[in-house]
């Protein structure tokens, strides 16, 4: 291989030249993205969301907007293609969501729905953490009082891609377990903020309803859920003629 093309693949592998939403590459870049994709999920508006049927004990829930287009790539990008550059925009867009889901100049502490272990070695990091912390930050560069804090780990669990709503909602709801050092800094905290708990993305609830639960047991009080996305369920087929 002639060592300008060595080169280039070497200097594609480390500089990702495609946008992490649309794939076109000779496009200028920031953050991973070209300047249409950023325009494409800049104009989405957070809303609030409720899966139907909603879990029992799931939080007032606020969505970015809905897991398709741009917004989707980009989580999939950052999440399992290992475009780690994307938390910033991505947090930057989740700040958003949280500024639109707490009252305007309040105080927030985020807390959010770790990976498992096995997960977040895959990713080379955690990256609702990451997100968490990039959307605390940019809620500071706002003027917000805004911490991001750890109270929960998730446990190992099985490929639950088979599951029913049902059982997906038991395994959430051994999901978790509170980290102790994570939880004493939580009720330091969380007096006099508004607490809201983060996710990627929002499908049954049934994750972000049993975190709730859980840190409710431990005294703290779960104000609402925020995600970056919504999936929309597809409901049973229903008949027509009936
Ligand atoms: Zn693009």
């Amino acid at each position: 291989m002639p060592a300008a093309t060595l080169w280039q693949a070497l200097a594609d592998l480390v500089l990702p030249a495609s946008c992490a939403g649309c794939g076109r590459s000779g496009e200028p870049l920031r953050h991973e993205v070209c300047a249409a994709c950023a325009a494409a999920v800049g104009s989405l508006r957070a809303a609030p969301t409720r899966p139907d049927p909603p879990p029992p004990g799931l939080p007032a829930c606020v969505a970015l907007g809905p897991y398709a287009g741009e917004l989707r790539e980009l989580l999939l990008a950052f999440k399992e293609r290992g475009r780690h550059r994307l938390a910033r925009p991505l947090g930057a867009l989740l700040a958003e969501a949280v500024a639109a889901a707490t009252p305007p100049g309040a105080p927030v502490l985020l807390l959010y729905v770790p990976d498992t272990a096995a997960a977040a070695r895959a990713r080379h990091g955690d990256h609702m953490r990451l997100l968490a912390r990039a959307a605390a930050a940019r809620l500071r560069e706002a003027g917000r009082s805004a911490a991001a804090a750890a109270p929960l780990r998730a446990l190992p669990k099985a490929d639950s891609a088979h599951l029913t709503s049902a059982q997906r909602a038991a395994g959430a709801a051994a999901g978790f377990a509170l980290r102790s050092r994570g939880i004493e800094r939580v009720r330091r905290t969380a007096p006099g903020c508004v607490t809201m708990l983060l996710d990627d993305i929002v499908t049954t609830g049934s994750t972000l309803a049993a975190a709730s639960e859980l840190l409710a047991g431990a005294g703290v009080r779960v104000d609402g859920c925020v995600t970056l996305a919504a999936t929309r369920r597809i409901q049973p087929q229903r008949a027509i003629w009936s």
